[in-house]
């Protein structure tokens, strides 16, 4: 049975004690990986826990995805920090599992596997002209502006009117980012790189495009709020797009954040407003791409109104504008990476799964093998969401567990066979060098921390080999 939470046991009343102590690999140090380690601390103490994770650093989006100067990151990367000292860990990043060990190779190793890698690739947009030049992803533009070791080193912001097209609050994000001064990422941790990129960027006007309207957008009021702020940008709304009707009016009664977002956006359409800024951001609600149209690069968006039903679904009005952009960028939602021997649901880009139970085509539960995160509940919700998420996921593995009589694993293989392949990994106090090195980079440029892009430089750092200064 399932109950109101998902969950497919009853919540944990105390925690179990195993013995010998239960030896758990998490892939992905994200916050899910993260919180999942703490769980297993917290409801099977004891619990020997090895965290693989891709990136020679861990904290996945918090570091990687978050905007620059988001006022909570600091916050989040010293929650993660306590929780996973208090486990009995051992941290394994620059490990890619699927490349550098197999999923069987941890399966065999260890008495469960817990699946914690995110969402990293952009949800596909089906219209002509996706493949253009200019036609870009969010999540590549989001690792270029947090110096993802594997992003590009540049990026182009030479179109001066520019389509976003989502309607949550990555969208917002990528659009804060493309009106964003240079000097106002002066205090943040990103590379001088990045800074100069925006300096000479040559953005003037973001038009963004919703599919639906104002209530059923996933914009949370105080990213809206933020949008507002951005100096010398104005941000304008059609007022006929966020007019009561009786469908918004009942979503806003429900929640406080439909009222909320509801009421900022109505700001934005108050034709009384000063708005004067050379820069500027048009939100269009009831809007869906059709066709991104351009010989050789885009040169425009053709975009087809929708019409609401009263119950917060559109259909397509078979009315078509054509906005003259020169770069488009597609914010709607991430999917999740198919990993070797994880069943994957390929349309909602999860791992298949009961209460965090990896099960197969005919739903039978794969022993010894988890999900939690983003991989398990698709690409929504806030970092506080891996939490709760984490702790359903490691009931279920401890009840699985419970029942499994005699138990074999042994990890003390792993490093063999890491050893084998030439791989190199960072370990926690790999990681702390690494976070002291960035620190160091800060106070030399009057910052709390400026981070190294790198991939060779963080390994090096990260392993005591020998590394070229920046
Ligand atoms: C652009 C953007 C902005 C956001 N802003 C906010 C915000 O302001 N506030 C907020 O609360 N939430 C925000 N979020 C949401 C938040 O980032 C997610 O809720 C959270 O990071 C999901 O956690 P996760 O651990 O499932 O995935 P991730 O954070 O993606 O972590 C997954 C980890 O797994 C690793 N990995 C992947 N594949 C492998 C592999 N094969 N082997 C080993 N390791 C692997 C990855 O490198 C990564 O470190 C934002 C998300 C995005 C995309």
């Amino acid at each position: 049975m399932i109950s109101a939470r998902g969950s497919v046991v009853p919540p944990l009343a105390s925690p179990r004690f195993f013995s010998p102590p239960l030896s758990v690999a998490i892939v992905g140090a994200g916050p899910a990986g993260i919180h999942a380690a703490g769980a297993l601390a917290e409801l099977a103490p004891g619990t020997k826990t090895d965290v693989f994770e891709r990136l020679p650093t861990p904290y996945g989006l918090v570091r990687y995805g978050l905007a620059p100067g988001h006022p909570e990151s600091e916050k989040f990367v010293h929650s993660l920090h306590a929780t996973l000292a208090a486990s009995d860990f051992r941290l394994f990043c620059n490990v890619e599992i699927g490349k550098d060990l197999s999923v069987e190779d941890l399966r065999s190793s260890y008495d469960a596997v817990i699946i914690a890698t995110g969402a990293p690739r952009d949800a596909l947009l089906d219209i002509p002209g996706v493949e253009l030049p200019g036609s870009f992803g969010s999540a590549e533009f989001v690792a270029w502006y947090n110096d993802h070791p594997d992003s590009s080193l540049q990026w182009p912001l030479n179109a001066a009117s520019v389509a976003v097209i989502g309607g949550g609050n990555v969208a917002l994000d990528v659009t804060r980012m493309l009106l964003a001064e240079a000097k106002s990422l002066q205090a943040t941790d990103v590379s001088a790189e990045v800074r100069e990129g925006m300096a000479g960027s040559r953005v003037r006007e973001v038009h963004i495009f919703v599919r639906r309207g104002p209530a059923d957008a996933r914009f949370s009021p105080n990213e809206l709020r933020a949008l507002g702020e951005l100096p010398g940008v104005d941000v304008v709304v059609d007022a006929a797009d966020v007019a009561p009707d009786r469908h918004i009016e009942r979503m806003a009664k429900q929640s406080v954040h439909t009222r909320l977002a509801v009421e900022t956006l109505r700001t934005f359409a108050d034709p009384s407003a000063d708005r004067t800024s050379h820069r500027r951001v048009h939100l269009h609600f009831y809007r869906q791409p059709t066709e991104i149209l351009g010989s050789g690069k885009v040169e425009a968006l053709r975009v087809e109104r929708t019409v609401p039903d009263g119950y917060g679904h559109v259909t397509a009005a078979d009315t078509c504008t054509d906005y003259p952009v020169h770069a488009v960028y597609r914010a709607i939602g991430f999917l999740g990476t198919p990993l070797a021997g994880v069943p994957f649901d390929h349309g909602r880009g999860t791992v298949t799964h009961r209460g965090g139970a990896v099960v197969d085509e005919s739903g039978s539960p794969v022993a010894g093998l988890f999900v939690t995160g983003w991989m398990k509940r698709g690409a929504a919700g806030l970092i506080g969401a891996a939490r709760p998420d984490a702790r359903q996921t490691v009931e279920t593995m401890l009840y699985q567990l419970d029942s499994v009589g005699e138990r074999r694993a042994d990890r003390s293989g792993i490093a063999r066979l890491l050893g084998a392949g030439n791989v190199v990994s960072v370990d926690w106090d790999g990681w702390l060098r690494i976070d002291a090195a960035e620190r160091d980079l800060g106070v030399k440029y009057g910052r709390d921390r400026v981070k190294i892009k790198d991939r060779e430089v963080l390994v090096g750092i990260g392993t005591n080999l020998p590394v070229h200064p920046q």
